[in-house]
């Protein structure tokens, strides 16, 4: 069976990030899995995961306690390297995405992006915002790869914990420092992790109050389009699509969204999606489950309403 490492992304309370077990779902399908935790003191993580891998290398060290692909890359280049990894990947989040191609072009990998699928060796990915869906083998001796979270099941435990390897990365000068992380608090839940998601477009004009009141009502995430980022309406950690985060919630409400080919390719896996649109002819209705052709501004409090009265 070939070694595949997966990279462990923790999240910003240094637990889990629930996009590695798909990672590692993906994973299980190419051979046997090791993961790699990198932290200040990975001996917390590194327990967390043993239970779904074969090996956990635990790497600690002071300067891979804040993610830079500069000094991650290389230690993860490593424990492929010792273990003659003959795959290497990670979850396709913001994270997964900046550091793989270093990682890649470190091990002189061929590399296959937002994997959709497994079969044998053959890896699904999707190109042009999804247009295409393409079949591609990769021909290196190393191969890498990203996964796209929403098109694998959470792994399950695999049944005896692995073993967990410490080891300490190598010292990095990097060009780049880690100055500080601000975290934006939210009460609601994270955009890619959440089970249902509220999504606003242009056409709000920039006012989220009633995408945000729905949200509020229904316990969801708050997404927007790029649209909406661009113009700086919202933050882009709350894009969605081609560029933003792709999402595959159990409800997906898309109001005042046209339904843009780079914008669908982030959200369309969602069980059912709701579009709310004035323009009866906008794409997103060609994705949606149920649409309504309405003002938004008037549409969404009535929903809200009728959502809080039935409850
Ligand atoms: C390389 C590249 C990457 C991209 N990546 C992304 C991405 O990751 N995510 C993304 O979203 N886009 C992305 N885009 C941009 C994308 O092509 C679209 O421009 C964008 O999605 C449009 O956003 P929108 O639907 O909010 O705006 P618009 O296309 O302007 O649509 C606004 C919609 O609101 C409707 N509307 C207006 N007023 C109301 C009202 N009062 N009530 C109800 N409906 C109303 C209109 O009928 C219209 O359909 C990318 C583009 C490129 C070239």
């Amino acid at each position: 069976m070939p070694t595949v490492l997966v990279v462990v992304e923790a999240q910003p309370d240094g637990k889990l990030k629930k996009a590695t077990l798909n990672a590692i779902t993906a994973a299980r399908a190419l051979g046997d899995v090791h993961a790699v935790v990198l932290a200040k003191d990975a001996t917390a993580l590194a327990a967390e995961v043993k239970d779904y891998v074969k090996v956990v290398h635990a790497g600690s060290a002071a300067h891979v306690e804040h993610y830079l692909a500069e000094t991650w890359a290389p230690a993860v280049a490593e424990v492929a390297k010792a273990i003659s990894a003959e795959w290497v990947g990670a979850a396709a989040t913001q994270q997964g995405r900046d550091l793989m191609p270093r990682v890649a072009a470190k091990l002189n990998a061929a590399m296959a992006s937002d994997i959709m699928a497994v079969n044998g060796t053959t890896l699904t990915r999707p190109m042009w915002a999804g247009a295409v869906i393409a079949e591609v083998t990769l021909s290196t001796p190393v191969k890498a790869f990203t996964v796209r979270t929403t098109e694998f099941a959470l792994a399950e435990k695999a049944g005896g914990a692995g073993e967990v390897k410490a080891f300490a990365p190598a010292p990095v000068t990097s060009p780049t420092k880690f100055v500080e992380f601000k975290e934006v608090k939210s009460a609601r839940p994270e955009l890619t992790e959440a089970r249902i998601v509220v999504s606003g477009g242009r056409g709000t004009k920039g006012d989220f109050k009633e995408v945000e009141a729905l949200a509020d009502e229904l316990g969801a995430a708050v997404g927007a389009s790029r649209a909406v980022c661009d113009a700086g309406w919202q933050p882009n950690d709350l894009q969605v699509g081609q560029t933003g985060k792709v999402v595959a919630p159990s409800l997906y409400v898309a109001a005042g969204i046209s339904g843009a080919i780079q914008h669908l390719a982030g959200m369309k896996g969602s069980k059912t999606i709701v579009a709310i649109n004035k323009d009866g002819e906008a794409p997103i209705f060609q994705v949606a489950d149920y649409g309504l052709v309405a003002d938004l501004f008037k549409a969404l409090p009535e929903l809200r309403a009728a959502i809080k009265a039935a409850k």
